[in-house]
């Protein structure tokens, strides 16, 4: 056989074999998919910047790359809180942030982030699996063709960054705190005025004095952001915000265009990174409390009864107005969430608050 012979015999082959290659592969893995995600959070923030770039690598892997997920920081792409309107104008694919950021667009946002003395991490998640709140937030979301996903949360928050303390609900009136949600709008009943800012401009309007106080997360995000340098007194317990969820938000559209495989792992993807993210707070939480008291002197307080107190009363004003005056889908679900906590409280004072006050007993052990 001639050398001419044999090279065509071999191109044929080659030729062949892709075309085979071709016709057994869906066109979906030949051109691979790449989503952006925009997040509110600076990139790879400790905790919610971190969980966003372990989810996108998680998905990458699942997929052997047929769908990636490049991550942009908040800033990167567009502004911390243009997040949510970047994915439903088209800009982005997919979202990560807390859905209270989106109050402007209903106020029933508030429930699948956290709600002031609502429900902890453990018992929000009963409620939205088992207790109907995924299918309402479905029903919100649907009306903006976002699909949204737990993907993470904070735990019980600390009560935030003060330089004055607060021994009873009138030292609170004429303070400026920043923060957001339900608990921001209760403050403010109780005469103080509050603003949202992203992670990125706390630190700086803490320092300059533009606000007297702050909360963010807890005491892991909270060493990192340095607000030990700007406050002395950090309160707790965070009743505004008693289990923070992050969300994994995608164009609906795009989501339920990819296979059935596809969907389904980034599902899985998004519950893995639910439980990673919530155990990561947790653990880090403890190192990080220590090193901010031994290490930088910051004084812990709790919030006296008084002021806690009128700041559940405050709450529950907030909680009734949005049940009687809120959009229909609001009352919906506040009226779900109520139920759901009354069963939660009556189970878990015997159960895990029962426990834990009996572990606070005096006794050896180890
Ligand atoms: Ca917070």
């Amino acid at each position: 056989m001639s050398m001419k012979r044999r090279a065509l015999i071999k191109g044929a082959a080659a030729g062949a074999a892709a075309g085979a290659a071709t016709l057994a592969t869906p066109a979906i893995a030949q051109g691979k998919i790449e989503w952006r995600m925009v997040t509110t959070w600076p990139k790879n923030f400790p905790g919610q910047g971190t969980g966003a770039e372990r989810f996108a690598k998680s998905v990458g892997e699942a997929t052997d790359g047929r769908l990636t997920i490049k991550v942009f920081g908040a800033g990167e792409l567009v502004p911390a809180f243009e997040s949510f309107d970047a994915v439903t104008r088209g800009a982005a694919d997919c979202f990560h942030g807390t859905p209270y950021y989106w109050v402007n667009k209903s106020k029933a946002v508030n429930f699948f982030s956290t709600v002031p003395f609502g429900l902890v991490t453990s018992e929000l998640a009963g409620w939205m699996n088992f207790g109907g709140g995924q299918e309402l937030w479905d029903e919100l979301y649907d009306q903006f063709g976002l699909k949204g996903f737990h993907g993470g949360s904070t735990g019980v928050q600390m009560g935030g960054w003060f330089n004055k303390e607060v021994r009873s609900p009138d030292d609170v009136k004429g303070m400026k705190m920043r923060i957001p949600g339900i608990g921001g709008e209760a403050l403010r009943k109780l005469g103080m005025t509050t603003i949202n800012l992203p992670a990125g401009e706390i630190f700086a309007a803490l320092q300059s004095g533009a606000i007297d106080a702050t909360e963010w997360v807890g005491p892991w995000n909270d060493l990192s952001l340095g607000f030990y340098k700007a406050a002395k007194y950090y309160y707790w317990p965070g009743m505004h915000e008693p289990g923070t969820q992050i969300e994994i938000t995608f164009d609906k559209k795009k989501l339920m265009a990819l296979p059935k495989d596809l969907q389904a792992i980034l599902a899985a993807c998004c519950r893995a990174e639910n439980e990673m993210l919530t155990s990561e707070f947790n653990a880090r939480n403890g190192g990080a409390l220590e090193t901010l008291v031994r290490q930088h002197k910051v004084q812990l307080r709790r919030f006296p009864n008084e002021f806690l107190k009128a700041y559940g009363e405050a709450c529950g004003q907030v909680i009734a107005e949005m049940r009687e005056g809120g959009d229909a889908i609001t009352k919906k679900v506040t009226e779900s969430f109520l139920k759901s906590r009354r069963e939660l409280m009556a189970w878990n004072r015997i159960a895990e608050q029962g426990f834990m006050n009996a572990r606070l007993l005096e006794y050896k052990y180890g």
